[in-house]
């Protein structure tokens, strides 16, 4: 029997990555009637959808996040639980990206895909880590793919925040980080490394954070940054959204002092325009070493990329004897880099 080709059966219309035998979208783009979410940030969970199957963390986010534009009716699965919908079966797997991420193992016909969503080897506190799974058909996600992004250890990075703040101990150590991951895996880090002072936020990071706490994950003593005396956030570590960093909100902390955390923060130079004083590499993401032993650690025969730089990733993937094919999906701008 010869195999069906992965492209008649995995396409892509307007939505997104559609699975024809199975009538699901995945990570559609605009509502779809089914659709499975591999993760709660803006670019992939996206409002409007009938049906959602994802982790129970992934619905929660979405539900907080999208309130009335969340999908009509749901699936929850546990990762590793099989379910069928219509001929195929669907396995939901940890991405090790964000609470509850997800990779989607698509079966069919005896063959295998995986469907990466964002995700990252390297070990996180916060969620379950990343699991790899052998696959005919391998569709990775490509934010760092160069290889000049190596993101080094999130530790160290999180003992140089330290350092600062013991050398500077009179300046407000403002941290920008994306609200949904980042900072909580940052508080993780802080705790890990001994920090028990209170940690201040930015109003626009307490409900990810509260809702972390809700699915088990101690953050410690989170305070809120907006409305503190000024006095009293002299010293402090502020974790405030990128965004809030370089505004008017930060310069009104005392002595601020700008860190930010970003697997970006690789290039100076990027640190440099968003006058960033401490570039900490700390990012959710594959770097170029991770991407490409994933890639042959699956085995998969073919490599579609997404979401990011493909075209160094398909060089490395021709290297290698793989077919490798650039799956354009526009609109998708990450929330998380
Ligand atoms: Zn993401
Ligand atoms: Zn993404």
């Amino acid at each position: 029997m010869t195999p069906e080709r992965f492209d008649s059966w995995l396409t892509v219309d307007r939505k997104g990555l559609f699975c024809r035998p199975g009538g699901f979208h995945i990570d559609p783009l605009a509502g779809a009637k089914r659709a499975i979410v591999t993760h709660g940030h803006s670019d992939h969970a996206r409002p409007g959808h009938q049906h959602v199957l994802a982790t129970r963390e992934t619905l929660a986010v979405m539900k907080a996040r999208l309130g009335a534009q969340a999908p009509a009716s749901s699936q929850t699965v546990r990762y590793g639980e099989r379910v069928k919908i219509g001929d195929v079966a669907v396995t939901l797997v940890p991405a090790g990206h964000v609470l509850g991420s997800a990779q989607v193992v698509i079966e069919w016909k005896g063959v295998r895909a995986v469907v990466s969503g964002d995700y990252k080897r390297s070990a996180d506190p916060t969620c379950a880590g990343f699991e790899l799974t052998p696959c005919d058909l391998f569709i990775t996600e490509a934010t760092f793919a160069l290889p000049v992004f190596q993101h080094g250890d999130a530790g160290e990075e999180t003992a140089k925040l330290l350092k600062s703040h013991r050398q500077f101990p009179d300046r407000a150590h403002v941290v920008g980080a994306y609200g949904l991951g980042k900072c909580q895996r940052l508080i993780a880090l802080l705790r890990e490394a001994g920090y028990d002072r209170p940690i201040y936020l930015h109003g626009a990071l307490a409900e990810c954070c509260a809702l972390y706490e809700s699915f088990g994950v101690r953050l410690g003593d989170l305070k809120p940054a907006t409305g503190a005396a000024r006095e009293e956030l002299k010293g402090q570590i502020v974790l405030a959204p990128p965004s809030a960093i370089a505004d008017r909100w930060s310069r009104r902390l005392p002595d601020p002092l700008t860190a930010f955390a970003s697997g970006w923060m690789r290039v100076r130079a990027r640190a440099r325009q968003q006058n960033v004083e401490l570039p900490l590499v700390i990012s959710d993401h594959a770097d170029w070493r991770e991407l490409t032993e994933t890639i042959s650690e699956t085995g998969a025969e073919e490599v579609w990329v997404t979401h990011g730089r493909e075209e160094a990733l398909l060089h490395h993937i021709a290297t290698t004897g793989r077919k490798g094919r650039a799956l354009a999906l526009i609109g998708r701008e990450d929330e998380d880099q």
